[in-house]
């Protein structure tokens, strides 16, 4: 199928691309990488009467490093960010959740500020921002916000951005590589698939081994990507060994709300959540360069 008739802008900064999102509000989309939005449009279950694509304002176009806080930019691929140093040393979490979006093909298109406004649930980016602790820098002619990405994912492909606003950049506060362990998991039915849930987790330790700060997110169990909050609470203070990251992959479990669908009942979900949130906890202390000191 081809698209509904659109009429196609192509503006040249972000001052004009809010102007214009201000103009046409509801009617507009943003295009970004297309790798959603194209689709929705051929098979006609999104018929915006007006594109407004970002892709010529070059501004947005940068990763850039400002007291260790890692900016992207809402054009920036995800293969960019994905094989950039600076993130794999800065948020190797991010590095490695990008690695599990689709296809390398995919990824040379698809933007990481497009994936984060697109807000599936089962996408790896917003749950890895999640996990981070990440922002989304919100432009529109009124100015600029700050939105912290709990508070921008509201629901299945719903996020907190009004009709007249840009997502200009994620920002990620960078990991402190002393004694901190992180990883991404999932499980997919085939490579390059969505996952039927995936978790990502960042650990710091004391130098005695316990857990300093926890931060566990998930995506696929539940309408938007989620914090496991009873999980990180759980293991604050104490020695991260067998015991303890089973006691809060089972919290993390109980508190998602999956849903199921033909690739996963919501029970299988659920399952996932717990053994996946397992793993990923155990390769993070293994990378937080403490050994599991039940596995000694
Ligand atoms: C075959 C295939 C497999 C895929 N597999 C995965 C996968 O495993 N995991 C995964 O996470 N994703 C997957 N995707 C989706 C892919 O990651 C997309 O690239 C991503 O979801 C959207 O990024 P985009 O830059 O292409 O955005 P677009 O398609 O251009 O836009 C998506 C939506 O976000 C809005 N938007 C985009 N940028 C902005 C902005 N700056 N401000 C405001 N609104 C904006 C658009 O208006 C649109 O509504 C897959 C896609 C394909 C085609």
């Amino acid at each position: 199928m081809k698209p509904a008739a659109f009429a196609y802008l192509a503006p040249s900064s972000v001052e004009e691309a809010v102007a214009r999102l201000a103009e046409h509000g509801p009617e507009a989309r943003v295009l970004a990488g297309g790798q959603s939005l194209v689709r929705l449009m051929n098979t006609r279950l999104s018929t915006p009467s007006v594109i407004i694509d970002i892709n010529r304002i070059p501004e947005l176009g940068t990763i850039s490093v400002t007291d260790g806080v890692i900016t992207v930019g809402a054009i920036v691929r995800q293969r960019s960010c994905e094989i950039d140093p600076r993130i794999a040393a800065g948020v190797p979490l991010f590095s490695e959740a990008g690695g599990h979006v689709a296809h390398v093909s995919v990824r040379q298109r698809g933007t990481v500020v497009g994936s984060v406004a697109f807000a599936d649930p089962s996408a790896e980016l917003p749950a890895a921002l999640l996990a981070l602790d990440g922002q989304v820098v919100v432009r529109s002619s009124s100015g600029e916000r700050l939105v912290d990405a709990d508070d921008f994912f509201v629901g299945p492909f719903r996020t907190s951005l009004a009709d007249d606003e840009l997502a200009v950049a994620v920002r990620i506060p960078g990991t402190r590589p002393e004694r901190t362990g992180s990883a991404f998991v999932e499980v997919s039915r085939r490579h390059g698939d969505l996952p039927m849930c995936g978790v990502g987790s960042v650990l710091t330790l004391t130098p005695d081994g316990a857990v300093e700060t926890a931060r566990i997110a998930l995506c696929a169990v539940d309408r938007r990507p989620v914090r496991a909050r009873d999980a990180e609470a759980s293991l604050l203070g104490a020695v991260p060994g067998t015991d303890r990251i089973a006691e809060a992959a089972a919290l993390a479990a109980a508190a998602v709300e999956p849903i199921g669908d033909c690739h996963g009942s919501a029970s299988f979900r659920r399952h996932l959540a717990g053994v996946l949130t397992r793993r990923s906890l155990q390769t993070a202390v293994t990378r937080a360069g403490q050994e599991n000191p039940d596995a000694r």
